[in-house]
């Protein structure tokens, strides 16, 4: 018998394994079988080329056994097998396919959350193993031999009389202590749990004996069972994704949806996703029927379960969808994904990089697709989802607007429905530019703005937006197939026919005093002016410049009551056909005081119009009455 060391490196890593308290230990059984699973790949893919190796496939397997008394877990396969010098430089060092990067500064704890999320290979089977025995024979070599270790004292090697091929780990489970019960692990129930949670699709099969009840005669009546011991294969080997769709059923797919991922509900939209190129993999994208009920929440964790060719490496890998997808659930395989594979590795990774790309405009394809040919479930889509991918038409400087643009709906004057703007604009009257919108808080409230009238009495139509996302969303996207986005609220509509501006021009010059006092006693607004846009109602406020009336209150609710100091500018504008007009030049003549109330009076009419608060209703209804008491 010898004994050796282990690496430099790789005693650190066994030292945080032996010594780990938070770690998700569950996955030593994961990364035990995935190296089964491996040596089984080996010996199948040597037997191609070497004639001499005579492989019969159906009989590779793996074996999993436990006996709670002598507190061991025994993970055996028929694979390839290891020479002496492979155990020593294999299970002497820190994989080299994937060591992971520990950074300078990390701390233990990070350090912990990596490895529990990508395990470290046979060494993560020390967080549950005092003592781990590997009996291995190579297909190399005719003898066998046994390597055995108590953790970073090092290991010895010793020789065995194993006869077959393959290698069989005995892991001998560490006693329970306050914080953990590792006898946990030596339960038939938790076993096929682990197996059917992280190794339900290796391609092999894995094989336990499991106990079952049985009845046996009896001759009084109580029906007697006795215990039997049968072999069951505890995995299902072939993922759904794997599976050609002809076959599998949609209900098995809502099943494995609902199942997988916790949902009461079956998915909206299941999209199937096959890629073969520079990178190759397989997926299942779901998009829920419903918001999940925590999607509002910051710890909401959006991400798709990351497969290595069978063998779940992340379960939330968030990289794989952009924030405005972060509702789509789902699963990807790829087998050019190695499986220690370390986040930072993972997040830098071009191919990850171009999974992702692939799948959000797969994702936006079948949207687009669902949008046209079925109208109906795309609606019912959009009032659950519509406003993440609103946010992410102006997210990030507007980045993935125009990949996002054709996805957005929203609520048309003419047609009383959602509308897209392709179908906005190809709706266009003849001599129509620009795309109209308008906002306020319910689609009732803003079909009542006074400034609809004259857009709509051109035929045009306007896009009625009642949630504080949608102005952000359009601002951000600035035009649509070059027209122009433009709030019906701006003070410069510019809807007006050459007579009808002269006329407004003219009306503002000759009462150039008027307006100027009435806007001396109203601080906040930034003109005072005569219209020709009104139909009916007196007044109106509009805005200047980027920021609308709308987006003013957006920002006014902000937590603190900051508002970061923003401003819509405003106007006044007063309908120069409305007899309040002919009355107020009256009034300006004749009795200034009475002529100041009215100015108060209008333009907390429009300041009511508008949606915005009133601040001082007192004063207000006094002024008010007054007048009526005349
Ligand atoms: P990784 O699997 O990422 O290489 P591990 O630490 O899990 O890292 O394993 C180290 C190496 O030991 C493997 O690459 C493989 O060569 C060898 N090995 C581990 N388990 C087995 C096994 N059951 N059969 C044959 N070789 C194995």
């Amino acid at each position: 018998m010898e004994k050796k060391q282990f690496k430099s490196e790789s005693k650190r890593i066994l030292d945080l394994m032996i010594n780990s308290i938070y770690t998700n230990k569950d996955i030593f059984l994961r990364e035990l079988i995935s190296n089964a699973s491996d040596a089984l790949d080996k010996l199948y893919y040597r037997s191609l080329t070497d004639k001499e190796l005579k492989v019969d496939k159906d009989k590779l397997e793996i074996n999993i056994d436990f006996d709670s008394k002598a507190r061991t877990i025994t993970i055996s396969d028929n694979g390839i097998g290891m020479t002496r010098e492979e155990l020593i430089n294999n299970l002497g060092t820190i994989a080299k396919s994937g060591t992971l990067e520990f950074k300078d500064g990390m701390s233990e704890q990070d350090k912990e959350n990596m490895i529990g999320q990508f395990g470290v290979g046979f060494y993560s089977a020390f967080m549950v193993s005092d003592k781990i025995t590997v009996t291995s024979k190579s297909i190399d070599s005719k003898d066998a031999y046994v390597w055995e270790s108590l953790g970073v004292d090092g290991f010895t090697i010793d020789e065995s009389s194993k006869k077959s091929n393959g290698t069989t780990v005995v892991l001998h489970i560490k006693e329970d202590t306050e914080e953990i019960n590792y006898s946990d692990y030596l339960d038939e129930y938790r076993i096929k749990e682990l197996v059917h949670k992280y190794s339900n699709y290796i391609s092999f099969p894995i094989k336990m004996m499991c106990e079952h009840k049985e009845q046996v005669d009896s001759k009084d009546d109580k029906p007697k069972y006795k215990t039997v011991k049968e072999e069951e294969t505890l995995n299902s080997m072939v993922p759904i994704w794997k599976k050609s769709k002809n076959e599998v059923s949609e209900e098995d797919y809502n099943n494995f949806y609902m199942e997988r991922f916790n949902d009461y509900d079956k998915p909206i939209k299941m999209i199937q996703t096959s890629v073969e190129g520079k990178i190759s993999y397989k997926g299942l994208l779901f998009i829920p029927s419903h918001t999940p009920f925590n999607y509002y929440d910051k710890n909401y964790e959006k991400g798709l379960s990351l497969y290595s060719n069978g063998v779940l490496i992340m379960d939330k890998c968030g990289d794989l969808l952009p924030d405005y997808f972060a509702f789509v659930k789902g699963v990807i395989d790829s087998e050019d994904l190695p499986l220690n594979i370390s986040r930072e590795t993972l997040q830098e990774s071009s191919s990850l990089k171009l999974i992702e790309k692939n799948i959000d405009t797969k994702i936006i394809k079948e949207l687009e697709t669902m949008q046209s040919d079925d109208r109906e479930k795309y609606i019912s889509f959009f009032n659950t989802f519509g406003t993440p991918i609103k946010y992410g038409v102006y997210d990030n400087f507007g980045e993935n607007k125009d990949k996002l643009k054709d996805l957005v709906m929203f609520y048309s004057n003419n047609e009383d429905k959602l509308i897209t703007l392709k179908e906005y604009v190809s709706n266009m009257k003849e001599n129509q530019d620009k795309i109209y919108y308008a906002s306020g808080s319910s689609i009732e409230k803003v079909k009542q703005m006074p400034q609809v009238d004259q857009v709509k009495d051109k035929g045009y139509d306007i896009l009625l937006l009642t949630e504080y996302v949608d102005e952000f969303c359009l601002t951000a996207l600035a035009e649509y197939d070059n027209h122009k986005f433009v709030n019906i609220e701006k003070d410069d509509l510019d809807l007006e026919t050459k007579e009808e501006k002269e006329k407004t021009e003219k009306a503002n010059k000759e009462s150039t005093d008027m307006l100027s006092s009435m806007k001396e006693l109203i601080k906040d607004v930034e003109e005072v002016r005569f219209t020709n846009k009104l139909k009916n109602n007196p007044v109106c406020l509009t805005s200047k410049g980027e920021v609308s009336i709308e987006m003013q209150k957006v920002f006014d609710a902000m937590p603190n009551g900051n508002n970061m100091g923003i401003k819509a500018q405003m106007v006044l504008e007063i309908n120069e056909n409305h007899k309040i007009a002919s009355r107020l030049k009256d009034l300006y003549e004749n009795n200034k005081d009475e002529f100041n109330n009215y100015t108060k009076i209008l333009y907390n009419e429009a300041r009511l119009i508008a949606g915005l608060p009133i601040d001082n209703p007192t004063e207000l209804s006094n002024l008010i009455s007054d007048i009526m008491s005349k």
